[in-house]
């Protein structure tokens, strides 16, 4: 089944086909029962599309596809060097095929199209490209034991891999999991979202076109309960690299240990702290703040949705922060003039409005904002709650939109404790020009990426994951690759 979109708009025009089945040793396929699951358009709310609803059998058929491939092909004749030039060519066809890719996105996710390319894409082209790099240097040691007596370490690909992606970024997330796994040798099979498929569908294309052996890379769509299930329970995949929510993790998890204890990587919630000392840069900080608790409306992992100011810029701080929410402007991804995202769905949409309501029904105060941004679609105003106490739900949970706290803090000792106090620990920014102070503070925070002087931002050549109930295991960077590789210590007594 075949959807094709016209798009006209300013930022994009043209015709864009997406095949909407599977994608299973090397092509498209129909699920063997067809049922759909209806993909949206969040700055409508209209339904764009319908997409394949794979099942367990279609899990099954794409292991076997995976499982084949890694015995044949991928795991037996292909070096590390061909996989290589194998992962650059995909980045090349994902250069070449990017606005695209583009367009899809920012319909199903509601994105704008400037920032789907400019950050997302860019990111995810250059983490290919690193990755891409990497393919031939896995190397593992030699040891000497005692005289006579060495070992010598390999680290070998797991075989198949399963990547759970969630909808906030769809292409990006795919590419911090396909580079490193890819590198390290193993198969594929990737579960997309079931709310933001549809440049993932159109991935398999260019998958086909770098010239993968089929089976390296499967698409199954469907729905997290079903297929994403199914591919954790799975007794042929080795390992599950998940990212999404916290209360997925602990059924991944779950699912492992009831199955065959498959490895798991968990990149999950947040709830990152931003620290504001009276002597930063304001205007900077404001800046990098304001982005970091509202680009992309809030949906990010690292969404810095606490944010602690020094009391004496405290009136200064807030003033922008106030002048920069009410600057929203909702629209298509597509127009220039759009000042912001939609939350991604009518349950998300619900979901967060229902933190709003809690926050005021908790007794803090609705500094700006506090209700929906235009009356279509599924955009909420950028909102910032004061007058709040550590207890209250939206100091505590992941809300997951354009919802901030801002609590007014005295002492360093304080701003740390109070930062240190959650459950999860994903980053931290702190803004500040003492340096002292900002690795004082890089030591002290609970959390997995640190940041100074700048909003958290994923780098392709740095470790990515959380402490405490953000997950384990890291994304990006050499660290990534460990994580898909067993490591074996070969002794001899010669
Ligand atoms: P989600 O947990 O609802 O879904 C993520 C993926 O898991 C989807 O593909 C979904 O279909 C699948 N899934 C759902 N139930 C499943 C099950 N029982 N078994 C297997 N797979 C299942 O998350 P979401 O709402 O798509 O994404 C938002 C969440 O992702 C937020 O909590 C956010 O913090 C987190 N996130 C984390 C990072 C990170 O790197 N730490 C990055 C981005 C997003």
């Amino acid at each position: 089944t075949v959807h094709t979109q016209q798009f006209d708009y300013p930022l994009f025009k043209g015709k864009v086909s997406v095949n909407t089945g599977l994608f299973i040793d090397g092509k498209y396929v129909d699920p063997l029962d067809r049922h759909d699951i209806e993909v949206f358009d969040p700055t409508t709310g209209k339904v764009i599309t319908t997409i394949a609803a794979g099942g367990k059998k279609d899990v099954d058929r794409a292991v076997v596809a995976a499982q084949k491939a890694f015995k044949t092909t991928w795991g037996k004749t292909v070096s590390g060097t061909q996989r290589g030039h194998l992962i650059r060519k995909l980045a090349e066809v994902f250069e070449k095929h990017q606005d695209e890719l583009a367009a899809l996105e920012t319909l199903d996710s509601g994105k704008q199209y400037f920032h789907v390319k400019a950050m997302d894409f860019a990111n995810a082209i250059e983490t290919l490209k690193y990755y891409a790099g990497w393919a031939d240097k896995i190397s593992g040691k030699t040891i000497e034991a005692e005289p006579h007596k060495f070992v010598y370490t390999l680290h070998e690909p797991i075989g198949v891999v399963g990547c759970i992606v969630p909808w906030n970024f769809p292409i990006m997330i795919l590419a911090w999991k396909l580079g490193p796994a890819l590198a390290t040798g193993n198969c594929v099979i990737v579960k997309p979202s079931e709310v933001t498929p549809l440049a993932t569908l159109k991935f398999a294309e260019l998958i086909q076109e770098a010239g993968f052996p089929p089976g390296v890379v499967n698409i199954v769509t469907g729905y997290g309960s079903v297929a994403g299930q199914a591919l954790a329970q799975h007794p042929d995949v080795g390992k599950i690299s998940f990212t999404g929510s916290t209360l997925t993790g602990r059924k991944i998890l779950h699912s492992s240990g009831d199955s065959n204890l498959k490895r798991v990587t968990l990149e999950l919630g947040g709830k990152t702290p931003n620290i504001i000392f009276d002597d930063a840069d304001i205007e900077q900080a404001v800046k990098w703040t304001a982005m970091g608790i509202f680009h992309h409306a809030g949906q990010m992992c690292t969404a810095g949705s606490r944010i602690f100011v020094q009391e004496g810029v405290y009136d200064k701080v807030m003033a922008a922060f106030v002048e920069i929410a009410k600057a929203a402007k909702p629209g298509s991804g597509f127009d220039p003039n759009t000042k912001i995202d939609p939350v991604v769905s009518k349950t998300q949409f619900d979901r967060v409005m229902g933190y709003i309501n809690a926050g005021k029904e908790s007794g803090a105060t609705v500094a700006v904002g506090g209700g929906q941004l235009g009356n279509e679609g599924y955009f909420v105003q950028p909102t910032l709650f004061t007058d709040v106490s550590a207890d209250m739900k939206i100091v505590k949970e992941e809300i997951f939109g354009p919802v901030g706290v801002i609590i007014k803090f005295k002492t360093e000792e304080e701003a740390l404790a109070a930062a240190n106090d959650t459950t999860y620990g994903l980053s931290a920014c702190i803004y500040t020009k003492d340096v002292e102070r900002a690795t004082r503070f890089a030591s002290a925070l609970e959390a997995g990426s640190i940041f100074v002087n700048i909003t958290s931002g994923p780098d392709w050549r740095v470790s990515f994951g959380g402490f405490k109930q953000s997950g384990f295991g890291k994304d990006l960077g050499e660290y990534a690759l460990e994580g898909y590789t067993n490591t074996k210590a070969v002794t001899l007594n010669i």
